[in-house]
């Protein structure tokens, strides 16, 4: 099924999984996606790594287990470090394996990797996405801007060439603070925007994840986030219950605002997953 008939029906809920580094066991994630698909999520993405590691081929057979579990998958492919030859064979897999939702991304410039001349833009790989097969395209768009961009003007202008290009829908970096995302969704209603915006929601549930948000995210961390994180990142089980909390929040106030979808970032923790839906399972329905 193609997610932009979802979207047609009712606000959308669904789920980011990454695949496992070869180091852990194979079975924990698809144990994950068993527990995962129990909520019954519109879809799950599965995350593909810019580089173009052999760990690729298991982010395509964890998108297959999903669509065997009868959950509809999506894949994301950044294009950035690969040639047009690369991405049409994968594109041709893609197809071969029966996935027909593809969240096309540039993917992040590795300074010690130069990228390949063929992709410039997540745009460019649009189009020729277009070319090679009947696929549902969604874009990646930044609540608060791309860091690479001059201004949040500026990168909803460059948004919409994505959209223009044949973007079915959207799905946003994370944020902490809805009011940044209802900002954005404006300025993109102004600039011509008209497709769905999913809101990107990452429940930060332990203290490895605070680091990498407080170092490397680039969303702004407002007072009461960091005052959440600072009382209670030496116990995990409160931390834990703060991030689940928190993202909980966040989550009533879009749905509450008239969100097009809601997209958790899952880091697959299907515990985590499974507290957030229960906590809205009857604002879900209401909608
Ligand atoms: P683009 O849309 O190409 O935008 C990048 C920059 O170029 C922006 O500053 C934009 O303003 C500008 N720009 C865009 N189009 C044009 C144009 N036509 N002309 C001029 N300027 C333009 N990375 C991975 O490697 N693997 C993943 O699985 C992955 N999943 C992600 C999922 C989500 C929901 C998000 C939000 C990001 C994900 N990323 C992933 C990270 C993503 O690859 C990076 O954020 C990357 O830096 C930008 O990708 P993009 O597709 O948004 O790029």
């Amino acid at each position: 099924m193609k997610i932009r008939e979802i979207f047609n029906r009712k606000t959308v809920f669904s789920f980011e999984v990454f695949p496992p580094k070869k180091t852990s066991s194979v079975d924990t994630i698809y144990r994950t996606l068993e527990q995962l698909r129990e909520l019954r999520p519109d879809f799950i993405s599965v995350t593909f790594g810019a580089g173009g590691s052999s760990n690729n081929v298991f982010a395509l057979d964890v998108a297959s287990k999903i669509k065997d579990s009868g959950v509809v998958p999506m894949i994301h492919l950044p294009c950035i470090n690969y040639t047009r030859e690369e991405v049409a064979g994968v594109l041709e897999e893609i197809k071969r394996r029966g996935i027909e939702n593809i969240l096309a991304l540039r993917g992040d410039i590795n300074p010690d990797i130069p990228p390949k001349r063929d992709f410039a833009h997540a745009s460019d790989l649009i189009y020729f996405i277009k070319k090679h097969g009947d696929f549902d395209i969604t874009g990646a768009c930044y609540p608060e801007g791309h860091p690479d961009a001059e201004s949040l003007e500026k990168d909803i202008e460059n948004l919409k060439i994505k959209v223009d290009a044949g973007a079915d829908h959207l799905i946003s970096q994370l944020f902490f603070d809805n009011e940044y995302f209802y900002k954005f969704r404006d300025i993109a209603v102004q600039k011509g925007i008209d497709v769905p915006i999913e809101a990107g929601i990452m429940p930060v549930v332990n203290k490895r994840q605070i680091e990498r948000m407080v170092t490397t995210c680039g969303a702004s961390l407002p007072h009461r986030f960091v005052k959440i994180m600072q009382r209670y990142e030496n116990n995990p089980e409160a931390l834990r219950d703060a991030g689940i909390a928190y993202a909980i929040d966040q989550i009533v106030d879009l749905f509450a605002s008239g969100v097009d979808g809601i997209h958790l970032y899952t880091m697959n923790n299907a515990y985590v997953a499974e507290r957030i839906n229960e906590a809205v399972t009857n604002i879900k329905e209401a909608d």
